[in-house]
């Protein structure tokens, strides 16, 4: 296991963190995910007050696992509504029901619209409170909103890390991830096998391109060559897939720069004069669509047969609130206004609807609290 410092709070986490979202079918599942996790290195455990019961199981494991508290970190997220006091009541809980004093970071859990910023504002005194009560150290937030938000987030100077999406085949964020590094946040990355494009179940065209890496381990080797980033979830479902690949830290070194230039000819030849860049120049439309992120979609897809990630993503438009936001590709009113705002000369009505067409499924997307 390799470790780094997670910006200022000064703490040195393994670069791989244990999210604690799917390993919850029951106590057991969690103990043994848990025990290999430090068993490989892992020296942080992320859980979060809307993961159902995983801060009870996280909590009767350590104890059981028989851990010295200081032998570990542990991030819990809350979300940013509701009453100060309540959020007092919160963080007391979770505290008793993980069976600790302190959480080593408390992130604010979805800093994804103006208000849940605004909020954190408002009770910032609050917070500070807690924080020299001594029920937390450090304070974060994790967030799945647009980049103008979280680059405001940043700015506050509130918080000492970030958890947010950022990976191979999404760098939309890459500025905020400098802006943090400038800040000297910690940077913790969300699920990158998940979110980053399923990338434990990847279409054999992109395992093809990608050779000798999987896609999964050139997406870690991405992330882990960038000295702004601290660490990166895992999200294993059982002990079982608690699984780093072994010579991924001596591949560090290694160039993947023939890699990326065969992911760049394969995406300029596939899409030709209908790939979107990704810079977002075309955004707001009036029917609240997401027009980059729906292309992006569509850019896996025609590129590296990455159907089935887009359909996850797609069908995630219009079913998760906050935590996935504008309308589905088919509400496009073909009004006009994005048309001269890009560069590229897209003609984005139509791919927009084949997009639609190529994602839409009957069943809506995941839950919320499945989100991250
Ligand atoms: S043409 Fe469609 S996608 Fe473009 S701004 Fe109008 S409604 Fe939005
Ligand atoms: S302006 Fe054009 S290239 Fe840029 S994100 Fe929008 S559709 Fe894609």
């Amino acid at each position: 296991m390799l470790y780094r410092r997670f910006g200022q709070t000064d703490l040195n986490l393994s670069v791989f963190s244990l999210g604690t979202m799917r390993a919850l079918s029951d106590p057991q599942t969690l103990a043994q995910t848990v025990a290999k996790a430090f068993s490989l290195g892992i020296n942080h455990i992320e859980t979060a007050r809307a993961y159902g019961n995983s801060q009870v199981y996280l909590g009767q494991t350590l104890k059981d696992l028989g851990y010295q508290r200081e032998s570990f970190y542990l991030t819990s997220k809350i979300s940013p509504v509701g009453e100060s006091s309540k959020f007092r009541s919160f963080l007391e809980e979770s505290l008793a029901q993980l069976q600790i004093d302190y959480l080593d970071c408390l992130a604010i859990h979805g800093i994804n619209q103006w208000q849940h910023l605004e909020w954190v504002s408002q009770n910032w005194p609050m917070l500070e409170s807690l924080r020299a009560e001594g029920l937390f150290r450090h304070l974060g937030f994790s967030t799945h909103g647009p980049l103008d938000l979280i680059s405001c987030a940043i700015d506050t100077d509130y918080f000492s890390f970030v958890n947010l999406h950022y990976y191979y085949f999404f760098q939309h964020n890459r500025p905020a991830i400098l802006q943090a590094q400038s800040k000297d946040l910690g940077v913790f990355i969300i699920s990158p096998a998940d979110k980053g494009g399923m990338l434990h179940q990847s279409p054999e065209l992109l395992q093809h391109i990608t050779k000798p890496l999987s896609p999964l381990e050139l997406n870690y080797l991405f992330l882990l060559e960038d000295p702004c980033i601290s660490t990166l979830s895992i999200g294993p479902a059982n002990s079982q897939e608690m699984i780093i690949p072994s010579s991924l830290f001596e591949q560090l070194t290694n160039s993947r720069q023939e890699i990326y230039e065969q992911l760049n000819n394969r995406m300029n030849e596939s899409l030709g004069s209908e790939l979107c860049k990704q810079c977002y120049q075309c955004l707001p439309c009036p029917e609240d669509i997401n027009i980059p992120e729906v292309l992006r979609l569509r850019n896996l897809a025609l590129a590296y047969n990455m159907d089935r990630f887009a359909q996850y993503r797609y069908a995630m438009f219009e079913n998760a609130g906050h935590w996935f936001t504008g309308k589905k590709a088919i509400n496009c009113s073909e009004c006009g206004d994005c048309l001269p705002r890009c560069p590229e000369r897209l003609n984005i009505p139509s791919l927009l609807f084949d997009a639609h067409h190529r994602f839409v499924q009957d069943k809506g997307g995941r839950r919320l609290w499945q989100e991250d």
